[in-house]
């Protein structure tokens, strides 16, 4: 736009050069009486291309402005998502480090869960969690596994039904452990 503005404000000023140029000639009367003339003429023609470049000249100039405000525009809206994006991150950082804190309180009890469980049933804890997308036991609530909503058919719900309580039971279709509840639907 700034191009474009000194475009125009050029082609103004090399026409009013050029009818000054030619005015001084007049001016001076040098010439025969047909060279005057045909100043006189070209004198004529050059306002005239002189007034429709100033038109083109205040065109571009209004847009320059429309343009200029819609960058400041712009900038202040920038402006406002810099600080909505500094906002979100120090939200973000808060949520991470409360996390963070939750995962030394949450892991703390964890070694003695491990060992009340034994090795065995934490391994194959660890081999369900590694294949199931981290989450290897679920509760069994109203006969739907918690890991992969299936209801649970009635051959499968008597079995549980049936099987001891510390026997460690798996959905059939997800191979996750279900935790037996009262709101298992036994
Ligand atoms: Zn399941």
């Amino acid at each position: 736009m700034q191009r474009e503005l000194t475009k125009s404000e050029q082609d103004v000023q090399l026409v009013r050069d050029r009818a000054a140029r030619n005015q001084s000639r007049l001016d001076a009367g040098q010439g025969s009486a047909k060279d005057l003339q045909a100043l006189q003429h070209e004198l004529a023609s050059l306002a005239r291309r002189q007034g429709e470049l100033e038109d083109i000249e205040i065109e571009v100039m209004e847009r320059s402005e429309q343009l200029a405000a819609r960058v400041t525009e712009l900038e202040a809206r920038r402006a406002e998502i810099v600080e909505r994006v500094a906002q979100l991150e120090s939200e973000r950082d808060a949520a991470v480090q409360k996390l963070d804190a939750e995962e030394v309180t949450v892991g703390a009890g964890r070694a003695d869960i491990v060992a009340g469980v034994g090795d065995d049933l934490a391994a194959l804890y660890e081999k369900i969690r590694a294949s199931s997308g981290g989450l290897a036991a679920a509760e069994l609530k109203h006969r739907r596994c918690g890991g992969c909503r299936l209801e649970l058919g009635n051959v499968d719900l008597n079995r549980i039904r049936t099987a001891p309580q510390d026997e460690v039971v798996r959905c059939e279709e997800c191979r996750r452990i279900m935790i037996r509840t009262g709101e298992s639907g036994l």
